[in-house]
């Protein structure tokens, strides 16, 4: 068993600095708060954080997380709170029992490969520390070690999310050793018949491949001795659940007492890696397609070794790794190895250190230049994925979001219509806004009304290019299908003058025809083009009326008749502005008149982007088509400050600009431009654009304005 000592021996090995008292004063801390539990085996409940904390000392943790690893469970199972552990152990220490403590609660319910990625990849983000994530990794594998204690159904759910999830979690750190062991524990609950088998098997063949063993690393290391190579050799049968995957996909038996063996030779310098490799090859033959340089191209886990298989004696296959002692260091302890090792130790510069887990090379961009083991330390406290977040589905699946993401993104990612139709979301069980941000670990549940739809507001909600994609598509379709509406009943009119109607027109194909002859795929096309005036009904009437009715001159354009259709059609939008009846409506203030609360004014429909509203005394007006115009006025219940422009004709005195911006700032209207020039009468010509609440403010300050001594006329622009 396990004492502290060897814990508190361990540790100083790797971290000679670390104060053995605080990791005292931690087990003593956790075994008060136990005190009385026991686990199922009948042990005291201590020993569990004590082989925890010897498993993260193994891992070459600091001392504060091997504190970490000894009170990890008090928090969750005793009446010790988090406060109670910072005020004894400090922040360090705290950060990471909270973070465990969190871990905790997260349970795992589906196996598909996709889902448990993500899994993973949410445990890492909400550590935010990878020493959390190394602890609990620690306190699995102890769980996992003990679980023979458990009933077969526990056994089986905690073995089943341990290979989905830990195991190559472990892996994609790099931590060979823990992946390994976790992998053949599991194996040995999941599928305990196949286990039992190959474990025989292997125990039964051991006397004759124990010799074999010996026999290749003899013939190993003569070789390399006379060529001056120095090395260490060693063999044993890989790990059983390699060995059963390798049968699962080969679909052989096991038939081959040699083929489960991994040799390892480890050098002291990389240029004997593949000094070594020349010569393994010229004692056996190599077999094709089996070599492979990963110290060239690491694994994504920053792996780095050579792999052969070669016919050993007897025609046997044997597989042979070749690594130098650093590589196998980091191949064991993986991501644990950054902060276990001194900087340049191994001839390692941190940034070389850094390249080797090109898994986590987004984080270590910005510290290249780490010359420290324990500013690495501090740096990887911050979010490992800073970039993502990581939320459940009610149905506990887990779905990876770009930062900042809302359940909007949460309800397009599950379905486009979900997403056309969603207006609210429950997260963790609170209704809470569409624009809420969500967070690691959320579960979040849509609320969907039917027959409700996207606002164009949504693309400023949304994070993803999925959601954005959608959402886009739909205002497009809308868009379409609105000016659709729009060229239809415009047509519509223009026939009714000469009694005919669009539907049987339509019918008789003659739509088409005439859509066609202008050069539109379909009667669709052409109404939509019709509606955004890209095609005028006059041009399209002579091929839908006959034209003996053509000439008969058809009755004046009724005025306003192209709004009727409009308001039947536009949606309502936010603004200061009442279009006739109809409140809130797109609209658009166009430069030529600025108009400002109280002017009388007018609308146009314009192509798809609502109404501009013009003084009704505005030049532009007579341009514009009166089958456009609308009826508008302004909205009593709000103001909009708008801004309009004034020109001041005066004589070009000193201190004048001074007065006439004095009575500006007296009537409450501020300033945004200003432009003065004067002429050669020594006459000065002022223009200011003003920001002015109504009419009424804007008559009070050109009155104060042309009472200034000096001030000649005082005019509002309209171009
Ligand atoms: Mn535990």
């Amino acid at each position: 068993m396990i004492r502290l000592d060897d814990v508190i021996e361990l540790l100083g090995k790797n971290h000679p600095n670390s104060d053995p008292d605080l990791v005292r004063r931690a087990y003593v801390f956790s075994a008060a708060a136990h005190r009385g539990q026991t686990r199922r085996n009948g042990e005291p409940y201590l020993v569990h954080p004590l082989e925890v904390s010897h498993i993260v000392a193994e891992l070459r943790l600091d001392a504060a997380s091997v504190c970490a690893a000894l009170l990890h469970d008090t928090v969750e199972d005793t009446v010790a709170t988090i406060d109670d552990i910072r005020a004894q152990f400090g922040d360090d220490v705290a950060f990471l029992v909270d973070g465990v403590t969190k871990l905790e609660k997260l349970n795992f319910n589906s196996a598909e490969e996709a889902a448990a990625e993500n899994f993973r990849k949410m445990l890492i983000a909400m550590s935010r520390d990878l020493r959390v994530i190394l602890v609990k990794l620690a306190d699995r594998l102890h769980n996992v070690r003990t679980l023979t204690h458990l009933n077969p159904d526990k056994q089986r759910r905690i073995a089943r999310e341990t290979l989905d999830i830990f195991a190559p979690l472990a892996n994609r750190l790099g931590i060979n050793w823990v992946k390994t062991e976790l992998e053949d524990l599991c194996f040995k609950y999941l599928y305990p018949e196949e286990y039992r088998e190959l474990a025989e098997l292997i125990k039964k063949t051991r006397r004759e491949r124990e010799q074999y063993i010996d026999r290749v690393i003899e013939v190993l290391d003569t070789e390399l001795k006379k060529h001056d190579v120095h090395a260490e050799i060693s063999g044993r049968p890989k790990h059983l659940w390699s060995i059963h995957q390798k049968m699962k996909i080969s679909g052989q038996g096991f038939d081959n007492l040699f083929d489960i063996l991994a040799f390892r030779i480890i050098t002291s310098r990389l240029s004997e890696c593949y000094e070594a490799l020349g010569h393994v090859h010229s004692l056996w033959k190599p077999v094709p397609g089996r070599f492979k340089d990963y110290i060239a191209l690491p694994k994504p886990n920053g792996y780095q070794s050579l792999h052969t298989s070669v016919m050993g004696p007897e025609s046997e296959r044997i597989e042979i790794q070749i690594r130098t002692m650093e590589m196998h260091q980091f191949a064991e302890l993986g991501v644990a190895a950054h902060w276990a090792y001194k900087e340049g130790q191994y001839g390692l510069t941190g940034k070389e250190a850094a390249d080797k887990f090109a898994w986590l090379r987004q984080l270590l961009e910005w510290h290249r230049d780490l010359q420290d083991p324990t500013e690495f330390m501090e740096t990887v406290k911050v979010d490992l994925f800073a970039d993502e977040v990581y939320v459940f589905t009610p149905k506990g699946e887990v779905k990876a979001f770009p930062r900042g993401a809302t359940p909007l993104d949460f309800a397009y990612s599950v379905h486009t219509d979900l997403g056309h139709e969603c207006t609210g979301a429950r997260v963790n069980g609170m209704i809470v806004p569409l624009r809420y941000e969500l967070q690691n670990g959320d579960m979040v549940e849509i609320i969907r009304t039917a027959g409700s739809k996207p606002g164009r507001d949504w693309l400023q909600i949304v994070r993803s290019g999925r959601a954005k994609a959608k959402i886009r598509a739909w205002l497009r379709l809308e868009a379409r299908d609105r000016m659709l509406r729009i060229g239809e009943e415009l047509v519509e009119k223009e026939l009714r003058k000469y009694n005919l109607s669009l539907g049987k027109l339509r019918k008789a194909g003659k739509l088409l025809e005439a859509a066609q002859k202008h050069r539109f795929r379909s009667e669709g096309e052409c109404l939509v083009a019709l509606g955004y005036e890209k095609l005028r009904v006059d041009t399209l009437l002579p091929d839908l009326v006959p034209p003996e009715r053509l000439s008969t001159p058809p009755a004046p354009v009724q005025e306003g008749a192209f709004s009727k259709v409009f308001k039947k059609i536009m949606p309502r939008r936010e603004g200061g502005i009442v279009v006739d009846g109809m409140d809130d409506i797109a609209t658009v203030f166009p430069k030529c008149c600025s108009p400002v609360h109280g002017d009388p004014i007018v609308g146009f429909v314009t192509r798809g982007r609502g109404v501009t509203i013009h003084r009704k005394d505005c030049p532009q007006v007579v341009n514009y088509d009166p089958a456009r115009r609308m009826d508008v006025h302004w909205d009593t219940q709000s103001r909009q400050i708008r801004p309009v422009e004034i020109r001041v004709y005066s004589v070009d005195t000193p201190g004048l600009l001074a007065s006439i911006s004095q009575s500006f700032h007296s009537a409450g209207v501020n300033i945004s431009a200003v432009n003065c020039r004067t002429t050669p009468e020594k006459r000065a010509v002022n223009n200011f654009t003003v920001l002015v609440n109504d009419l009424d403010q804007l008559k009070r300050v050109m009155a104060m304005i042309e009472k200034i001594e000096g001030v000649s006329s005082v005019e509002r622009l309209a171009t």
